[in-house]
C-alpha cells in the first residue's frame, strides 16, 4: 500500500526523532545501573534526575514529587489503590470517580470494591462533562479519594479540573487525575489546580511505550505499589527503565515547546477533519466542541458498523479506532459513548480519529477524501440503513 495515514495517536504515538536520539546513548554505551556508585552508574542517575526535573517542570511540580512508573495504567493503579488502602485503614473506605474513566481507573475501583470499598460513579452530561457540583455532593466524611480524568480518551472532553481540585481541597479529600490524554495537549499546573496526584504516560507523547509517571504532591502519603529496592525514594521498587525515562523527559520538553503554535495548528486540522466528516449525512459529533482536545475527533455514522468502517479505512491506508484501543477486540459498545446517552447501535457506528504532533494537512485532506466513500459503501451493504426511513437517514435519531 502506498498511502498510510496514522490517525490513532490517542492509542499510541510514533517516537519522535529527537526523543530517539536522546535515548540512544542510554541503550548503548551508558548502561550503568543508576543505583551503582561507580562513574557509569552515577551518569545514569544524573540522566534520570534530569528527566525527573523535565517532567516536573512541565506540570508545575517539584522534581521530588515525580515518580517514574511502567505506564499510565500503573500510575492510576498506584494512586488510587495506594491512597484507598492507606486511608481505608483509618476508616475512609469511600471513593468517587466518574462513569466514563479509562478502564485503568474503573477496573481499579472495581478491584477495591471487592476489597470492601464503596465507590460512587458520578455521571457525565450529554456533551461528556463531569459536573463539579455532582462531585461535591458525593463527598462524605469517609471519602478517601476523588479520581476524575483530565481529558477523556474517546471523546476528548477536557474536564473542569481546577474546579474539582478546589472542591476536594476545601473538603480535605485527596484528588487524583488521569492526565494520560491531556499531557502535551493542555497546560497543566498541579499547584494552581489543587491536584494531589496526576498520572501520565510516555507513549501518548512520542516517547516509547512502557514508561509513565505519577506526580504525588509532597506530604501525600499512599501505600507503595511495588516493594523491593530503594528506587524512586523507596516508593516504587525496580531498576529504572533508564533509556525510556530519558525519552519521557525529552518528549515532555519537546511537546511543550512552541506549545501555543502547535495547539493552534492542530486545532485547525482537527476542525477541518471534524467539519468535513460532519458533512456526511446522518452523522453526529460525540463530545462538545468547546473544551475538547485539539487531537480528538469522534463521530458516529448512522447505519454503519464500526468494525467494518475500520477495516475499509485500513484497506485505504487510514488507521483509526472505533473505541479505545484497549477494548477493541470486544464487541461491547464503548462505555464512554453509552455514558453520554448514545444507544448501542449508534455507539457501534462510531469512529475516533486522533491527531499527533506530526499529522499534516495533506493527510487530513486524504482522509476526508476516503471516509465518505467508505461510509457510502458500508451503507449500501447495511440492512439497517436500507430499512431506515428518509427521516431517520437525515440523522434525526442520532
Ligand atoms: N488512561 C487513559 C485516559 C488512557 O487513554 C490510557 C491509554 O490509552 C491509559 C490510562 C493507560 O495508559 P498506558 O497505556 O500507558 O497504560
Amino acid at each position: 500500500m502506498d498511502r498510510f495515514v496514522y490517525l490513532d495517536n490517542s492509542a499510541t504515538t510514533k517516537i519522535s526523532d529527537r526523543v530517539l536520539k536522546a535515548m540512544m546513548p542510554w541503550l548503548t554505551e551508558h548502561y550503568g545501573n543508576p543505583s551503582s556508585i561507580y562513574a557509569i552508574g552515577r551518569e545514569s542517575r544524573v540522566a534520570i534526575e534530569e528527566a525527573r526535573g523535565k517532567v516536573a517542570a512541565a506540570i508545575g511540580a517539584k522534581p521530588a514529587e515525580i515518580y517514574f512508573t511502567g505506564c499510565g495504567s500503573e500510575s492510576d493503579n498506584w494512586a488510587i489503590k495506594g491512597a484507598a488502602r492507606r486511608l481505608g485503614r483509618q476508616g475512609k473506605k469511600h471513593i468517587i470517580t466518574s462513569v466514563f474513566e479509562h478502564h485503568a481507573v474503573l477496573h481499579t475501583c472495581k478491584a477495591l470494591e471487592r476489597e470492601g470499598f464503596e465507590v460512587t460513579y458520578v455521571p457525565v452530561d450529554k456533551l461528556g462533562f463531569v459536573n463539579p457540583a455532582d462531585v461535591e455532593a458525593a463527598i462524605r466524611p469517609d471519602t478517601a479519594i476523588v479520581s476524575i480524568m483530565y481529558a477523556n480518551n474517546e471523546i476528548g472532553t477536557i474536564q473542569p479540573i481546577a474546579e474539582i481540585g478546589a472542591i476536594c481541597r476545601a473538603h480535605k479529600v485527596l484528588f487524583h487525575t488521569d492526565a494520560v490524554q491531556a499531557i502535551g495537549n493542555v497546560k497543566i499546573d498541579v499547584a494552581a489546580q489543587n491536584i494531589d496526584m496526576l498520572s501520565l504516560s510516555g507513549h501518548k507523547i512520542h516517547a516509547p511505550k512502557g514508561v509513565g509517571a505519577l506526580y504525588i504532591r509532597k506530604g501525600v502519603m499512599i501505600d507503595n505499589f511495588m516493594d523491593g529496592g530503594a528506587q524512586e525514594s523507596g516508593r516504587r521498587a525496580g531498576t529504572e527503565n533508564l533509556a525510556s525515562i530519558v525519552g519521557l523527559g525529552e518528549a515532555i520538553t519537546e511537546t511543550y515547546e512552541n506549545f501555543e503554535e502547535k495547539v493552534s495548528r492542530m486545532t485547525m486540522l482537527r476542525n477541518k477533519l471534524m467539519d468535513g466528516l460532519l458533512q456526511i449525512p446522518c452523522t453526529r459529533l460525540n463530545g462538545g466542541r468547546e473544551n475538547r482536545l485539539c487531537t480528538n475527533v469522534n463521530i458516529s455514522f448512522g447505519g454503519v458498523e464500526g468494525e467494518g468502517l475500520l477495516l475499509l479505512l485500513d484497506m485505504n491506508g487510514v488507521a483509526g479506532s472505533s473505541g479505545s484501543a484497549c477494548t477493541s477486540g470486544s464487541l461491547d459498545p464503548s462505555h464512554v459513548l453509552l455514558s453520554i446517552g448514545l444507544d448501542h447501535g449508534i455507539a457501534h457506528g462510531s469512529l475516533r480519529l486522533s491527531l499527533g504532533a506530526d499529522t499534516t494537512e495533506e493527510e487530513i485532506d486524504y482522509t476526508l477524501s476516503v471516509v465518505p466513500k467508505v461510509v457510502e459503501r458500508l451503507r449500501a451493504m447495511s440492512p439497517v440503513w436500507q430499512e431506515w426511513s428518509d427521516e431517520e437517514r437525515a440523522g434525526c435519531n442520532l
